[in-house]
């Protein structure tokens, strides 16, 4: 365990620098913040590379396991003051620990093949709502999420934050749309017995509440501005729409997921 006190440290600025796509595309590495969050991670088997805390608090129970577990699995501890935490977090009032991780994608050739519940968000922006979205997937018991297009980092710090730990449980997957079709094409053709469903706001679309909702699933939801792109409505098994009953033309992209998916989970219910 090494001491840094020095905002200028070369690993410190390494680390504040995964606050940045371009960093993290180039390390693979992405931060997660927090006590309860990074205790899960390492509870669900993933190794900090780096573990940045409050120094003094070296002696906690917590700090002392997620230490022991850093180090064994070859990763850097390192105890710092207050300013070095808040350099790396962006933030005035930072958690006492701070890791990074290395980012773990699959394939879609794994998602065609384990099935389950998969939420496909088609160029989303906002990584609070995907954050969110992960938090409501990993609440049904989901799979994962597929970042189709050009969506915002699966890794974004601000989307980790907002799935509350749930990005080391729930899986993550990027396509070009053109991809993400053919796959979806293949699984269809192999007497697959699952749902597309695809989530708009047209008049035409089926009442959420009474479309066939079948696992595997794989919900698509549409751009926070745009919503689903044409091809990706046109494979869809059905299109659905949650009723809008007062002067609002839809709702937040990630309230709307979380509806959807726990309709899933009432008509699925093991
Ligand atoms: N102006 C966009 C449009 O025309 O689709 C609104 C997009 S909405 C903010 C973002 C996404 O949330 C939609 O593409 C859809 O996936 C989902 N959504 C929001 N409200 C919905 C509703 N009432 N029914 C079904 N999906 C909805």
């Amino acid at each position: 365990m090494r001491q840094i006190q020095s905002l200028t440290n070369p690993t410190i600025k390494a680390l504040r620098a995964l606050q940045l796509r371009k960093y993290r595309r180039q390390s693979k590495l992405f931060l997660a913040e927090g006590m309860r969050v990074v205790l899960a991670a390492v509870d669900l088997g993933w190794a900090p590379r780096h573990l940045v805390f409050l120094a003094g608090k070296e002696n906690d129970a917590a700090m002392q396991k997620l230490i022991a577990h850093t180090e064994a699995a070859g990763g850097a501890c390192f105890a710092v003051n207050r300013a070095v935490l808040a350099k790396i977090s962006r933030k005035d009032n930072p958690q006492t620990v701070v890791a990074s991780f290395a980012e773990s994608w699959v394939s879609l050739p794994e998602i065609v093949q384990q099935g389950g519940v998969w939420v496909g968000l088609d160029r989303v922006r906002d990584p609070g709502n995907l954050g969110t979205i992960m938090r409501s997937v990993d609440a049904v018991g989901g799979s994962g999420v597929v970042l189709i297009g050009d969506c915002v980092d699966g890794f974004a710090v601000e989307a980790v934050r907002a799935s509350m730990g749930a990005c080391f449980h729930v899986q993550l997957a990027e396509a070009s749309e053109a991809a993400f079709l053919d796959a979806m094409r293949g699984r269809q053709g192999q007497g697959w017995r699952g749902a597309i469903i695809g989530t708009a706001l047209d008049a035409d679309a089926v009442d959420y509440r009474r479309a066939r909702w079948a696992t595997p699933l794989m919900l698509l939801m549409g751009n926070e501005a745009s919503g689903l792109s044409p091809a990706l409505a046109d494979a869809t098994t059905q299109l659905i729409r949650i009723p809008m009953l007062g002067r609002s033309d839809s709702l937040n992209l990630a309230v709307a997921t979380g509806i959807a998916l726990y309709e899933h989970l009432r008509h699925n219910p093991d």
